[in-house]
């Protein structure tokens, strides 16, 4: 169906028509034909054709339910170029506002992991600072724990601070036996020299 009106051959109601030339053997005007392409329909004479091509158009102009068919597809038509361009639309702004939601989500999840990074450079640090404190306590506490045990041989208590000592009564236990070697000492020297 065309929705413009075009000459048919009055015989099958092909398109596949021309008006084509008839020089015959030269003489005179040439006659002017319609020949159908498809079924080989010919007439003559340009006022046939003319007359022919005219009866057409007005048949085609005056067919009403025709003409009704074209406005109504015509608007159907319309209709649909109308709905396609608002879908395309409505695809467009769907795609743009899921660039952007991606663009946003994207950015968010740098943010997330820049401060997680963030997070783990802090903890290192915090960690390395603990080890280095812990050390340090460590250290003294290693120090504070070289206690020396008291002078006195027969006692293992630790010493007190400024004493060679746990308590007095080792302090004079330790000079006792010092003495008591000393006397021995002595009389070894006496026994020696007699
Ligand atoms: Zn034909
Ligand atoms: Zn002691």
């Amino acid at each position: 169906m065309t929705y413009e009106w075009k000459p048919s051959c009055p015989k099958c109601g092909s398109y596949n028509i021309s008006i084509e030339q008839d020089r015959g053997f030269g003489w005179g005007n040439p006659e002017v034909y319609l020949h159908c392409g498809k079924c080989g329909k010919r007439v003559y004479g340009r006022e046939n054709v003319d007359a022919l091509l005219k009866d057409q158009r007005r048949a085609w102009e005056g067919d009403e339910e025709l003409q009704a068919e074209i406005r109504r597809r015509k608007a159907e038509e319309a209709r649909k170029k109308l709905e396609e361009a608002r879908a395309e639309r409505l695809q467009a702004e769907h795609l743009e506002k899921r660039r952007i939601e991606e663009e946003q989500r994207k950015a968010e999840e740098a943010r997330k992991q820049e401060e997680a990074h963030q997070r783990w450079v802090a903890k290192q640090e915090a960690q390395a600072r603990l080890k280095r404190e812990r050390a340090k306590v460590e250290a003294e506490a290693a120090k504070l724990a070289v206690v020396e045990e008291c002078a006195w041989v027969e006692c293992s208590n630790p010493r007190r601070p400024n004493s060679i000592y746990c308590c007095r009564k080792c302090s004079n236990k330790n000079a006792h036996w010092r003495a008591k070697q000393r006397r021995l000492a002595e009389q070894e020297q006496a026994r020696i020299a007699m």
